[in-house]
């Protein structure tokens, strides 16, 4: 298939240019350039915001990531200019810039990119899974940037091929362009691939017709087979209406149970069945996130979030991920400390598909609350005082680390 592609900006930081090919078009992409330091570029979004008006642009490209060097949150600069984004950075510290110059290579070429990643997962042993009676979880991973695929998602494979896991992929139609063979091996090795947008562009402000033809667009070009979706940030009702119509049975949408100063907020993990027009679709919370956050802040959310679904009598839980974080080198280990302890929990790692499946069957247990599309709200933030002898001692910790944080992210403007 072509690469064919929207109007892009590319934000590269100048001290990268030597590592780079000076390039100033690629066909068939239409390419707009910005060169700057990336700890700048807030003080520079006026002029990026120009450019991205002038020019059309639909999919802003990074040369960099928040996972690497100075750390600059390209999230925060992506929601400001409401368009598409993939990025082109090296994941590994110690690597970065070869494996930047190497994705850079990959997304101009015009071509798919006829690898399929190192490290298979063939013939590597799956251990017995455990009691599915102590409950389930599912990793998602959103699957958008480039160093992420080539370089992170192979080792993810590996990882849950060897822990006989199974995974939920939300990746862009953009990167199944660039690296097929990588992303059909997700399918192959037994995981679920659904929909992500075609280059993580915004879904929310346009019609509910606008939006069920991109969502089809997006499954025919993944060749069907298609059940999920992950528009985090970046939906409406009009989504909602649309994916039911495009005969999607779920989304996901976030609770993230974070330590906040003197508190912990609960939320609970539950699910809901939304009533559309032309159908009905599961609300499916996220409860953990792992961006951003330290090993021990992870385990902290999966053993709030597993007491708090417990507690309700809900057997499942999703724990988000990303192929460019997990996957380097700097949080591999972490990731594998993650899937050791979801098994030592007795927790089996199933698709978000097959807890749909259970759901549509009665199988689940904790009951599911059934909405219309006006009347359905995420649920809300409950504060809640430490309530155990874990968010006792955890707050400190989590507020020294919360602390340093905000210090490090202090060149952002809000
Ligand atoms: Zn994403």
């Amino acid at each position: 298939m072509p690469i064919l592609l929207p109007n892009a900006l590319i934000i590269l930081d100048e001290r990268d240019r030597d590592v780079l090919p000076a390039v100033r078009q690629a066909p068939p992409w239409k390419l707009s350039w910005i060169s700057l330091k990336y700890p700048e570029i807030f003080d520079r979004i006026g002029e990026i915001r120009g450019i991205v008006e002038a020019e059309g642009i639909e999919i802003v490209i990074y040369g960099r990531n928040d996972q690497i060097e100075e750390r600059i949150n390209i999230g925060a600069v992506t929601r400001i200019l409401r368009t598409g984004y993939t990025s082109f950075s090296g994941i590994d510290r110690r690597n970065r810039a070869g494996q930047m110059a190497q994705c850079f290579a990959d997304l101009l070429g015009g071509e798919p990119v006829d690898i399929r990643g190192e490290e298979s997962a063939a013939g590597a042993p799956a251990p017995d899974p455990p009691d599915p009676a102590r409950g389930n979880v599912s990793l998602l991973f959103d699957t958008e940037q480039l160093g992420g695929v080539r370089y992170g998602l192979p080792r993810i494979l590996r990882l849950l091929a060897a822990y006989g896991a199974r995974a939920t992929f939300f990746a862009t139609n953009l990167v199944g362009r660039i690296y097929p063979g990588i992303i059909g091996r997700i399918r192959e090795e037994g995981h679920e691939l659904a929909i992500h947008g075609f280059h993580h562009e915004p879904m929310d402000g346009r019609s509910a017709a606008e939006q069920e033809s991109a969502i089809r667009g997006m499954v025919q070009e993944f060749g069907g087979g298609i059940r999920g979706a992950n528009f985090l940030g970046r939906m409406d009702a009009a989504t909602i209406e649309a994916l039911a119509a495009s005969g999607i049975s779920y989304f996901v949408y976030p609770l993230i149970n974070k330590y906040r100063l003197v508190s912990y907020p609960r939320r609970t993990p539950r699910h809901t069945r939304i009533r559309a027009a032309s159908g009905s679709i599961w609300a499916l919370p996220v409860a953990v996130e792992t961006y951003g956050s330290t090993w021990f802040s992870v385990r902290n959310m999966v053993d709030a979030a597993l007491e708090d679904a417990g507690r309700r009598g809900i057997d499942h839980v999703s724990i988000l991920c990303h192929p460019f974080r997990d996957g380097n080198l700097q949080h591999l280990r972490d990731m594998e400390r993650l899937f050791r302890y979801l098994r030592a929990r007795g927790l089996r790692a199933i698709p978000l598909a097959e807890r749909v499946r259970a759901l549509d069957a009665g199988e689940a247990t904790g009951g599911a609350d059934e909405e219309a599309i006006e009347s359905w709200q995420p649920e809300g933030l409950s504060i809640t005082s430490p309530r155990d002898a874990r968010d006792i001692a955890s707050l400190p910790a989590e507020n020294l680390m919360h602390i340093w944080r905000k210090v490090r992210a202090s060149r952002m403007p809000f």
